[in-house]
């Protein structure tokens, strides 16, 4: 029978259409099944009708104004969540500006999908030149965790679920997901769609220590004179804040927190040698690093940071093996998740654990009270224009007041400084620059703070910081969001006083003098304030966060406060060329 004889022998029975799917909706229902509930991205070819079509489901659509801001937040979501955060992009120019945002995620090891559109690949495989061609899966692949793309929507169910498995398990990062423009409008049946579909069960599974590792690390910490624990925001992403707690004041070891694991146990807290944090470095014996890595922020574990060499013996708690005796000799590995890993130190302490020696905890605290006390009196200068120190001095007492608000915080002495000076009282409070110190997190980080907990953010950002992000203050007054910005404006990068040489044109680190960033805000809407003292900042931001609107406080700082790349400034490399005299 020819295909025509078929059809002309069934139309007199009208057979009731099946139900159809799509790409589209295959994508939204495989996020929506594992409990994802958000997506962040910037609309367009091919991915419009993606979050317009998610948003009619259901969804919170966040749109930004570009790509790298909706990257950063959907990865701070990620680390806030233990969920993977969504970014959705467009294809080419989007996925690589959504792409910085993807390896910063990996680097920190927050859990991320960047889901992009792209071109049809029958075109870029030949490079015919099509719109917005690019071959992004090979693109991505070297800089996240894992990189897929999904040619057939029954995959699609699949697919997602390789993400997710991806972002979270083991060490957390960041996944680049490739759906090509074809994919969206292909149709199958509803119900063989739905069945394509899967449930990731369990994806961040409990990896136990080996009771071996903990023994031997238990060993280590027993013989220790002067022990420390440095709590890294791996300790933060966790969530495993109780045990943590616990095995702080049962083992009675002092610790430093890293930036993102202040608040864990709060920075008042006496076991805190958050500012006595060289001494409690260079004079430790044993040092306990629980989700941390010997990077350059902790000095790799060695050099001038650091006692003599071999003088200091470390225990690490990671998920990941390999990050063992990355810079330094670990003398014992606790490879395992940080929940499972720190209630079987603390089972195995048991009753007869002998807290350290007090004379370490003595001279620790003496060196942590000193340190504050050289502080105070810089925080309390009622100087205008502000200095760092009394501008952070204001903020500090709003943040004690308001412990729950989350607190974001990037740029040069603005950044070094606050992370001194602003104690956090609560986990998961303090979002910042990370692994890299990378500028430009500020807006999307705050966003999707405020969205993801529904709680007030402060966002303490250098001005140059701010610049990187600055058109988002539209993103943040379109959703109404509850944001205080405070730009510290100094006129410039580290200091608003260089000048050029020749005379001819600004110098490259200062900006328009007296800018009023504050004026950005009430462009959109929003709240500015305009301050040159500590009092009218206490004063603007108290009345911003109470109002729970946007708002931008434009503080005015001496422009001659800063120093050369905030406390970093060793890391500028030196001309050996002598200038001719
Ligand atoms: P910091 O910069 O605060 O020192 P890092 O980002 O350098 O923190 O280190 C975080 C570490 O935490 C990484 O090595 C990562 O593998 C680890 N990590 C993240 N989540 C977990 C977890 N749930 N259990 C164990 N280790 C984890
Ligand atoms: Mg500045």
């Amino acid at each position: 029978m020819t295909a025509l004889a078929k059809i002309v022998h069934t139309t007199p029975e009208i057979e009731a259409e099946p139900d159809l799917t799509d790409g589209f909706h295959l994508v939204i229902d495989a996020l929506k099944l594992n409990g994802i509930e958000t997506i962040y991205g910037v609309p367009g070819i091919p991915i419009t009708d993606l979050g317009r079509m998610a948003q009619a489901e259901g969804m919170r659509v966040i749109s930004f104004r570009h790509e790298q801001h909706a990257g950063n937040a959907a990865a701070i979501a990620g680390f806030l969540t233990q969920k993977p955060g969504i970014c959705l992009t467009v294809s080419a120019p989007g996925f690589l500006n959504g792409l910085t945002a993807l390896a910063n995620a990996t680097t920190n090891c927050f859990p991320m999908i960047l889901i992009s559109g792209s071109s049809e690949r029958e075109i870029v495989d030949l490079q015919q030149g099509d719109y917005e061609e690019m071959d992004q899966l090979a693109i991505a692949k070297p800089l996240c965790k894992a990189a897929f793309r999904v040619l057939h929507a029954a995959d699609i169910g699949i697919g997602v679920a390789r993400a997710i498995r991806a972002a979270c398990s083991g060490r957390p990062g960041g996944v680049y997901l490739d759906l090509p423009a074809k994919l969206f409008a292909q149709v199958m049946d509803a119900e063989a769609g739905q069945k394509s579909l899967v449930k990731v069960i369990d994806p961040a599974p409990a990896q136990r220590p080996a009771p071996e590792a903990i023994a031997r690390a238990l060993d280590v910490l027993k013989s220790a004179k002067r022990p420390l624990i440095v709590l890294g925001k791996g300790a933060a992403y966790a969530q495993a804040d109780e045990a943590i707690r616990a095995l702080v004041e049962t083992s009675g070891i002092p610790y430093v927190p890293m930036s993102m694991a202040k608040g864990l146990l709060p920075d008042t807290h006496p076991l805190s040698a958050g500012a006595a944090r060289s001494t409690a470095l260079k004079d430790s014996d044993v040092v306990l690093l629980i989700g941390a890595r010997l990077n350059w922020l902790l000095s790799h574990g060695k050099g001038k940071s650091w006692g003599e060499p071999g003088s200091t013996k470390f225990i690490q708690i990671d998920i990941e093996p390999r990050e063992m005796d990355s810079n330094v000799e670990i003398v014992a590995p606790v490879v395992g998740d940080i929940a499972s890993c720190v209630q079987a130190l603390l089972d195995g302490m048991g009753k007869g654990w002998q807290q350290p020696p007090s004379d370490w905890t003595e001279t620790l605290k003496a060196k942590r009270e000193a340190n504050i006390a050289k502080m105070a009196p810089k925080l309390m200068s009622n100087a205008s224009p502000m200095t760092f120190h009394a501008a952070l001095g204001a903020l500090r007492t709003i943040v004690k007041e308001r412990p729950d608000a989350i607190l974001v915080n990037e740029g040069a002495n603005t950044l070094d400084l606050a992370r001194g000076i602003i104690d956090m009282y609560q986990p998961r409070k303090r979002l910042d620059v990370g692994t890299w110190g990378i500028m430009g997190i500020g807006m999307g980080f705050a966003v999707a703070a405020a969205v993801e907990t529904g709680k007030p953010v402060l966002c303490v950002e250098g001005d140059s910081a701010f610049g990187f992000s600055g058109m988002e203050v539209e993103t943040i007054c379109r959703y109404g969001l509850p944001i205080c910005i405070v730009v510290f404006n100094n006129n410039g990068i580290y200091r608003g006083t260089d000048t050029d040489p020749t005379g001819r044109d600004p110098a490259t680190t200062v900006f328009v003098p007296d800018s009023r960033y504050d004026r950005m805000m009430e462009a959109f809407g929003g709240v500015g304030y305009h301050v040159t003292t500590p009092d009218e900042l206490t004063r603007a931001v108290n009345e911003a966060m109470n109002s729970g609107r946007p708002a931008l406080v434009n503080a005015v700082i001496d422009p001659a406060a800063g120093s050369e790349s905030g406390n970093i400034g060793s890391l500028n490399p030196q001309s050996g060329i002598k200038k001719k005299k």
